[in-house]
C-alpha cells in the first residue's frame, strides 16, 4: 500500500475510476489517446446509483451545472399531447441523491478537475494525453503506447470504451452486430426554444418520450443548467442504411426532419432548428465471457456496451469505479492480492451489469421496460426503480464476503 494504477482512457469511467482510487490513497495515472475530450454536444442522466458516488468522491455537483429531473412524460406521436406522466415524487427522499441530467462535457470536465486537483483526500492523479496504448501483457500488468512509452503498474483498468483494443487484447471475444436501430443526437438551445414558444420542454425538468413501442423513439431532456435540451430520435437502420461508425459523423436538420415526417407538428418545428445534429449507429453487444485477467479489468463500455434505453450505460462505469474503490480500499489491499480482489470485482459488477445491459436491450424497442415506466406497467420480471436506484453495494460486498472491510 499504496499501489500504482494505471488507467487507460479518460472518458467519464477512467476519470471516474481515477477518483474513486486516488480516494483510497493509491498512485493513479491517467494515460488518453487524444489530447482533447471526445465529450460530445449531448446530455447524460445520472441516477442515484451512479450520483451516489459522485457524492460520496466528494464530485462539485453543482458545478457541473446539473439539471434536477423529476418526472417522466409520454407524449403521443402524430398529437405532441401528454398521455402518460411518471412523476419521480421524493426521489432523494428515497434514493439519497437526485436524479440529475448532465451535459457531458460539463460532467467530464469537473470529474477531470476532481481527478487531477490538489485538494480532497488521496494524491492527485496524473493525466498524461497523447498516450495511445497499443500493447499489454495482462500478467504482468505491463503497458506500451504508441509513443514508444513503457510502463508497469500494479493494477491496470482498461477504460478504452466501447471499441476497446486492450479488451481484444486480453483475449475476450467481441460479439456485435448492427442493431436495426440508429440514432440522431441534436440540442436546441434556450434561445432557439423562446423564439419557437416551447420553453415547456426545459421548464418541465422532465424526460420526455414520443414513441417507444418499435424502433422509432424520441427521447429528450434539458441540460447544461437549463441552457439546452437534447434529443435522441431513434429510428430503423433500413431508412438510410448507414454504416457509419462513432460520434462525429454530422447531419442536416432537413435529414432530421425528413426521418421523423410523421411526428407532431411542435417536434417538426423543433427538428428544423436543431443544431449539432450527428448521427449514431447501434451494435448489439453480446456479455463477454470474462473482465478480469491478470493485473488488467475492464470498466465501462470496454466491460459493458449497453443500448441507450435505460441511461444506465454511464452509471454503471460510476458503478464499476466504486466497486473498485471499495474493493481496493487500503485495508483490503494489505490482506488480499490484486489478482484476488479483482476476481471479487468481476464476480460482484458482471451479473448486475448484465440483468442492466438484457434491460436496455428490452427496452429499444419496449417503453415500458425502461426504469420509470416499468412500475407503471407493473408486469411482472421487468426492473424496477427501485432495484436499479435503490441499489446499496456496499451492502451488496458485505454480504458476499465478509472479510473484505467496506465503507461508504
Ligand atoms: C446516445 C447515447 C446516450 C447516452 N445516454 C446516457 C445517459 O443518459 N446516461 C448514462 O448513464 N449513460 C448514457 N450513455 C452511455 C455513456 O455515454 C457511456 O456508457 C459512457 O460514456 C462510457 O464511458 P467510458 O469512459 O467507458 O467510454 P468512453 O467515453 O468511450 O471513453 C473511452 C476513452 O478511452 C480513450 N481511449 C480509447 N482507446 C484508447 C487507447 N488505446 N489508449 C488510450 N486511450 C484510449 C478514448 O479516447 C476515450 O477518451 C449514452 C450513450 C450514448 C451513445
Amino acid at each position: 500500500m499504496p499501489i500504482n494504477v494505471a488507467i487507460i482512457g479518460s472518458g467519464l469511467c477512467g476519470l471516474a475510476c481515477a477518483i474513486s482510487l486516488r480516494r483510497e490513497g493509491h498512485h493513479v495515472t491517467l494515460y488518453e489517446r487524444y489530447d482533447f475530450s471526445g465529450e460530445v454536444g449531448s446530455n447524460i442522466s445520472c441516477a442515484s446509483n451512479g450520483s451516489r458516488f459522485l457524492q460520496k468522491w466528494g464530485v462539485d455537483i453543482e458545478r457541473a451545472r446539473p439539471v434536477v429531473l423529476t418526472d417522466m412524460v409520454w407524449h403521443d406521436w402524430s398529437t405532441g399531447q401528454i398521455t402518460s406522466k411518471y412523476p419521480f415524487g421524493d426521489y432523494k427522499g428515497k434514493f439519497g441523491t437526485h436524479y440529475y441530467s448532465f451535459h457531458r462535457r460539463d460532467i467530464h470536465a469537473e470529474l477531470k478537475r476532481t481527478a487531477t486537483s490538489t485538494e480532497g483526500q488521496g494524491p492527485p492523479a496524473k493525466l498524461l494525453l497523447n498516450h495511445k496504448a497499443i500493447g499489454i501483457d495482462a500478467e504482468r500488468g505491463w503497458v506500451k503506447f504508441e509513443n514508444g512509452l513503457e510502463i508497469t503498474a500494479d493494477l491496470v483498468i482498461a477504460a478504452d470504451g466501447i471499441r476497446s483494443e486492450l479488451r481484444t487484447a486480453m483475449g475476450v471475444e467481441t460479439i456485435a452486430t448492427p442493431s436495426t436501430s440508429c440514432c440522431f443526437r441534436c440540442i436546441v438551445t434556450i434561445e432557439t426554444l423562446e423564439e419557437l414558444g416551447l420553453t415547456e420542454y426545459v421548464t418541465r425538468n422532465a424526460i420526455e418520450y414520443w414513441g417507444g413501442m418499435g424502433i422509432e423513439k424520441i427521447v429528450m431532456s434539458p441540460a447544461a443548467g437549463g441552457d439546452m435540451i437534447c434529443c435522441y430520435c431513434f429510428y430503423p437502420a433500413s431508412k438510410n442504411d448507414t454504416r457509419e461508425d462513432g460520434w462525429n459523423f454530422s447531419a442536416t436538420p432537413q435529414q432530421l426532419v425528413e426521418t421523423f415526417d410523421t411526428i407532431e407538428p411542435n417536434m417538426k418545428r423543433l427538428f428544423a432548428r436543431a443544431e449539432d445534429i450527428k448521427m449514431w449507429r447501434l451494435y448489439d453487444h453480446k456479455p463477454y465471457t470474462y473482465w478480469v485477467k491478470g493485473k488488467v479489468a475492464l470498466a465501462g463500455d470496454s466491460a459493458h456496451p449497453m443500448m441507450p434505453d435505460q441511461s444506465q450505460g454511464a452509471v454503471s462505469a460510476f458503478e464499476d469505479a466504486g466497486a473498485l474503490g471499495m474493493i481496493f480500499s487500503a485495508e483490503n489491499v494489505r490482506k488480499e492480492s490484486v489478482g484476488v480482489l479483482l476476481k471479487r470485482y468481476e464476480s460482484l459488477r458482471k451479473p448486475r451489469a448484465t440483468m442492466l445491459q438484457a434491460a436496455s436491450l428490452r427496452a429499444r424497442l419496449d417503453l415500458t421496460e425502461r426504469i420509470g415506466w416499468s412500475s407503471v406497467d407493473k408486469k411482472p420480471g421487468k426492473l424496477t426503480i427501485e432495484d436499479v436506484a435503490g441499489y446499496k453495494m456496499e451492502k451488496h460486498i458485505s454480504t458476499s464476503w465478509p472479510e473484505l472491510t467496506v465503507s461508504f
